[in-house]
């Protein structure tokens, strides 16, 4: 059966079947960049690449539909073709495509080496834009592996509920236009932020790993077949600006999806180099979260800047087509001289950027790595006189700024923008502490996420022109509220410990105190004015377990330190390690009391994505969010913020 082009094209899995070897083992192997069913926009800008496999000199050719599109790289019957293929592959490209007639294209490509040529095909889809827009801001929340039970979880803690109603609602849950999302990446329907972000901001499915480019066998992962992003389309053709907040690493994957094309989401320093390197393109503007790692020099304390994760020798194509430098190998960089000297102020405790103003362009990096999460930050707010043990301390950043403030100071720079802008702002540890299977973390995170939803719903409020939409790029750990504490807190820190019961035969005690059904009841947390829990080992505290498990012990207490996350330097690493922190779940101090459950997942140490669909929740004070209704695929989303932005199309 045949079925409907459009359906056919949105089959991204189908990708794979583009590496062909047709008949014999003689003729090398073909692939086409882009794979069939990926779509662009009218005039959205992107790379295309034939590769193959096989015994050299390799040639190739490249139509579309029909007419011959020349190569802008790859020297035809030659071993080394662009240079900087890999060994045993061939590679011609053709950089910066452009294509703006709406409809479905084909791609007739050959390779050929010395044995004989391969033929293949593929289909890209052309979606038209253009005519009135609706909408000329675009915020996205992103809240980092937040499924629907992360956003059932902190609305039962930040609120609570009587006789089944809820005492309130999250500002997420009161958008008026939710839909659902499906999260699959180009090669699995289990994705990693890299895609997952990404595919909102491309309208394309990556690889997993990597973001803003088709994967390709070659020499440096930043040399990758590139597609433009929402934020370097809009500031092409509008002027528009784009802000990048986040509580990780900025070199993080779902804040490097937005700007940086690698095929490496682990790129570090070649990541945050090209966030000012290509800053002129994308247009820019703000850049907050932790990560100064990478923007000091090799030199200082905290630095991870070296000689690794880089790149240089940009090709000479790929500098012409996207209007970029050829970039440099440069572990002795000051980023952060260089970020102001290109205009940018720079902050980096809670305090300059609360006295920052709303100044041009913005650089705030305030954590070495990762930021803290919530409930730390708020615990050293709450007792700012002794810093003595606490957890912000020992991290080396203890004035750190909430989500909230990030974000109403990053709105405050781009605003000032007439032509718009694009802001994304990630609440990241909803997902790393899900990972770790912290749930009170975790669920931290999303009340803190949730007031920065507020702040951008306040800026639209008074908008008519800006679109809010809150997604997460997949769900992670198979979080789920399976019920509430029985007996009390009290009970629960004097049982034994049952980390030897391991008997099938025997009820572990931990278990015994988990309240489901009935017994689970309505627990009622008690809420500080800064809006968190005065504690969440309340005695009906609510309990969560986890479907992606890792191997954990679980005791179901608040757990007094957040495990050590990878992204840190070392040094700090090292010293959290000295202090007692533990770098897994299963290594947890809660291991004297609680029970020990095996994960599913084939890693022991972490808790997993799930495949589950997330919750997109979407508010404009125009009509745009309707679009955003429904079932719909990551991909989808570009396309409909981009015809909120552009119009829909006169196609
Ligand atoms: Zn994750």
């Amino acid at each position: 059966m045949k079925p409907a082009v459009s359906r056919a094209l949105q089959g991204a899995a189908l990708s794979a079947l583009c590496l062909v070897a047709p008949f014999a083992s003689a003729k090398p192997t073909i692939q086409i960049t882009p794979p069939t069913g990926a779509r662009f926009l009218s005039g959205q800008r992107f790379d295309l690449r034939v590769e193959g496999k096989g015994t050299g000199p390799f040639s190739a050719t490249l139509k579309i539909d029909g007419l011959a599109v020349p190569f802008s790289s790859g020297v035809q019957n030659s071993l080394e073709t662009d240079g900087v293929t890999t060994a045993g592959f061939g590679g011609f490209n053709r950089r910066g495509y452009i294509n703006i007639e709406p409809g479905v294209h084909k791609i007739t490509a050959t390779f050929k080496d010395a044995t004989g040529t391969s033929t293949a095909t593929s289909q890209f889809e052309i979606v038209d834009v253009g005519g009135a827009g609706q909408v000329k801001n675009v915020i996205i929340m992103l809240g980092d592996g937040m499924g629907l039970s992360h956003r059932t979880a902190a609305r039962l803690v930040r609120y609570g509920s009587t006789a089944g109603q809820p005492n309130g609602y999250l500002a997420m849950d009161k958008f008026p236009g939710t839909g659902l999302v499906t999260t699959a990446s180009l090669n699995s329907v289990i994705t990693d932020s890299a895609p997952g972000m990404a595919g909102y901001v491309s309208g394309t499915h990556t690889q997993n790993g990597q973001e803003g480019v088709y994967p390709a066998n070659m020499t440096n992962p930043f040399y990758y077949p590139r597609v433009e992003y929402l934020a370097e389309f809009m500031a092409r053709q509008r002027g528009a600006s784009l802000g990048i907040v986040s509580t990780a690493d900025v070199e993080d994957a779902t804040p490097a999806a937005n700007a940086v094309h690698t095929g490496n989401r682990g790129a570090g320093q070649g990541i945050v180099d090209q966030y000012l390197d290509e800053s002129a393109r994308t247009g820019l503007r703000v850049l907050m979260g932790g990560g100064r790692r990478w923007f000091l020099p090799s030199s200082e304390f905290g630095s991870s800047r070296g000689s690794g994760n880089d790149y240089a020798s940009l090709p000479a194509d790929v500098q012409a087509a996207w209007g970029v430098g050829p970039g440099a190998i440069d572990g002795a960089r000051n980023l952060i001289g260089d970020f102001q000297a290109a205009g940018f102020t720079y902050v980096e405790t809670a305090t300059e950027l609360s006295g920052a103003g709303a100044p041009n362009k913005l650089l705030g990096l305030f954590g070495y790595g990762n930021m803290n999460v919530a409930i730390d930050k708020i615990a050293h707010r709450r007792d700012a006189g002794s810093d003595a043990g606490q957890i912000v301390e020992d991290y080396h950043a203890p004035d750190q700024p909430m989500l909230d403030e990030m974000t109403n100071t990053a709105i405050k720079v781009l605003q000032k923008n007439k032509n718009g802008f694009v802001l994304m702002v990630e609440g990241a540890h909803i997902d790393k502490q899900a990972h770790f299977m912290d749930a009170d973390r975790s669920i931290g995170e999303v009340i803190e996420f949730d007031e920065a939803v507020a702040v951008a719903q306040k800026f639209a409020q008074t908008k008519g022109d800006t679109l809010v939409l809150v997604l997460s790029d997949h769900e992670c750990s198979g979080f789920s509220v399976i019920g509430a504490l029985t007996g009390g807190i009290a009970n629960l820190e004097n049982l034994p410990s049952d980390a030897g019961v391991t008997d099938p035969a025997t009820q572990p005690g931990r278990q015994k105190v988990v309240g489901v059904y009935d017994s689970a009841g309505f627990p009622q947390y008690t809420i500080e004015p800064d809006g968190f829990p005065q504690t969440f080992d309340i005695d009906n505290k609510i309990l969560i377990g986890f479907g992606g498990s890792g191997d954990r012990f679980e005791g179901w207490l608040g757990k007094p330190h957040p495990v050590i996350d990878s992204l840190l330097p070392n040094s700090i690493k090292a010293e959290l390690a000295g202090a007692g922190y533990v770098a897994q779940p299963y290594q947890r101090e809660e291991s004297a009391f609680g029970f020990f459950l095996r994960g599913q997942a084939v890693g022991r140490d972490q808790a997993v994505h799930t495949g589950s669909d997330i919750p997109v929740s979407a508010y404009s004070k125009n009509e745009a969010w309707r679009d955003f209704v429904g079932v719909q695929t990551n991909t989808d989303i570009f396309f409909k913020i981009s015809q909120a932005v552009f119009g829909p199309g006169l196609f």
